[in-house]
């Protein structure tokens, strides 16, 4: 309607005026309004209809509106909207069951945070604490989130204007066969390799200082690389050798996003404490936590835990939590999520690699896929060197959303990461409007 359209435009000018967004520099970005969602369509400041092939920032897993998901929230908020974290609280009680759950046997306890930066700071604190070290391993390539330790703990360069390289922390290279740093041909030399250097890392660290490896189990923003079979396994068995806590980082790929309810899953390994939040509570309430192994939860058994938060497991995201998961399992949302990614999406998306020259690389699981464009397929140069966004990125995604799908973009890359409950159908459509728009990126390939 015209008045919809008018606060639209009101609410545009009162961003533009008072609102300082996230990594940017505040005057180079016309943020896109957002007037009404639901499942995975979004509509747009002038009213246009839009697939969410973004879930936001990879968040609404169960799709915009669900409406289980907002009746819980409208109970909740009637019933108890809030307690303070020390309490007792049903909603609470009933979401760390549901998450531990769904965990390995012996991780029993939930410290529940408002978001993953959070949670990550913790689990580290929790493994310093528990090993009586402090050195803390991470990947480059990776995203941990923006507070300080986890700021450091990231591998991409939104690190580096905040990082000192300090506070314990130390990047190794990740298992990435695309753009192998150790020379691999195939994902078993890859594997075999990356975890060489790893090995070498924990030796020149000295295994018994260091209090933890933390790691995407599928990276996300740094690129949906998927590691290579054997590589986590390895890593798990590192981790064992040297009394070194694996911290998993499922903040973005948790709660379905691969067609497992957790990434690690796919690799049959048992972490030691597992990150999560965004899929949670699909987004709707902002919820992170920390899930701990028996062993770690022994630490503070008797000794208090020094941390805590005034939002711990805030009852109104706890029973947006309780209801996403009972969504998800009754709707089988996971299974779907599997099977879009075997049947739908990665076969259809796999013919970019045919039809575009532009596209050097297609990989991916479940509703969680990146397509990697090349400047030159034999060499591999990405559209813009490591850091950059290619300046024809932003033509793509015009073009995409001319067409009527909002991708996400990272540098040289196109994510493609609807709700996991998407059909079939408006996938394809999605991916025949993206497929359309890589036009835009062929003229920039060597030929
Ligand atoms: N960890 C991973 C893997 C993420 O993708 C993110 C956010 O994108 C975070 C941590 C940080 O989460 P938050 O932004 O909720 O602090």
């Amino acid at each position: 309607s015209a008045e919809r359209l008018a606060a639209g435009r009101r609410a545009y000018d009162l961003d533009r005026q008072h609102v300082f967004h996230s990594w940017s520099a505040q005057e180079k970005i016309t943020p896109m309004t957002i007037l009404d969602a639901e499942g995975s369509w979004i509509w747009d400041g002038d009213g246009n209809r839009l697939l969410d092939f973004t879930s936001q920032l990879i968040f609404t897993n169960a799709g915009h509106r669900h409406p289980a998901i907002v009746r819980a929230i409208q109970e909740q908020a009637a019933e108890l909207c809030t307690v303070a974290p020390q309490h007792a609280n049903i909603a609470r009680s009933e979401a760390a069951r549901l998450i531990t759950e769904l965990l390995p046997e012996d991780i029993q306890h939930v410290f529940f945070t408002n978001g993953g930066a959070d949670a990550n700071e913790h689990a580290v604190r929790m493994a310093r604490l528990h090993t009586g070290r402090h050195k803390v391993l991470s990947a480059y390539r990776s995203y941990h989130g923006g507070t300080q330790l986890a700021i450091n703990l990231t591998g991409d360069p939104r690190r580096l204007p905040s990082d000192h390289a300090a506070d314990g922390v130390v990047h190794f290279m990740p298992a990435y066969t695309y753009r192998s740093h150790f020379g691999a041909q195939d994902d078993h030399q890859e594997a075999e390799r990356a975890l060489q250097h790893l090995q070498d890392v924990v030796a020149y660290e000295g295994g018994d200082q260091i209090a933890a490896i933390i790691l995407e189990p599928v990276p996300g923003t740094a690129g949906i690389y998927v590691p290579p079979p054997g590589y986590l396994k390895g890593v798990r068995r590192l981790c064992d050798e040297h009394g070194i806590v694996l911290i998993i980082d499922e903040v973005m790929v948790g709660f379905g996003r691969t067609g497992a309810w957790f990434a690690h899953q796919h690799a049959g390994i048992e972490p030691d404490i597992v990150t999560f939040a965004k899929g949670v509570t699909s987004g709707y309430v902002p919820m992170g936590g920390v899930a701990m192994d028996d062993a770690i939860y022994s630490s503070f058994a008797q000794t208090p835990y020094p941390g805590g938060l005034t939002y711990s497991g805030h009852p109104l995201a706890a029973a947006a939590a309780v209801a996403t998961i009972t969504a998800m399992r009754e709707e089988r949302m996971v299974e779907h999520a599997r099977w879009l990614g075997e049947e739908v999406i990665g076969p259809r998306a796999a013919r970019f690699l045919e039809d575009h020259p532009s596209v050097g690389d297609v990989r991916g699981l479940g509703a969680f896929w990146a397509v990697e464009l090349v400047a030159d397929r034999q060499t591999r140069a990405p559209l813009a060197p490591y850091g950059q966004t290619p300046e024809v990125m932003g033509r793509i995604v015009a073009e995409a959303k001319h067409r009527g799908v909002l991708p996400f973009t990272n540098m040289n890359r196109i994510h493609i990461a609807p709700p996991i409950n998407i059909s079939a159908e408006d996938a394809l459509t999605g991916l025949d409007a993206l497929d359309a728009a890589l036009a835009v990126a062929d003229d920039h390939v060597a030929r």
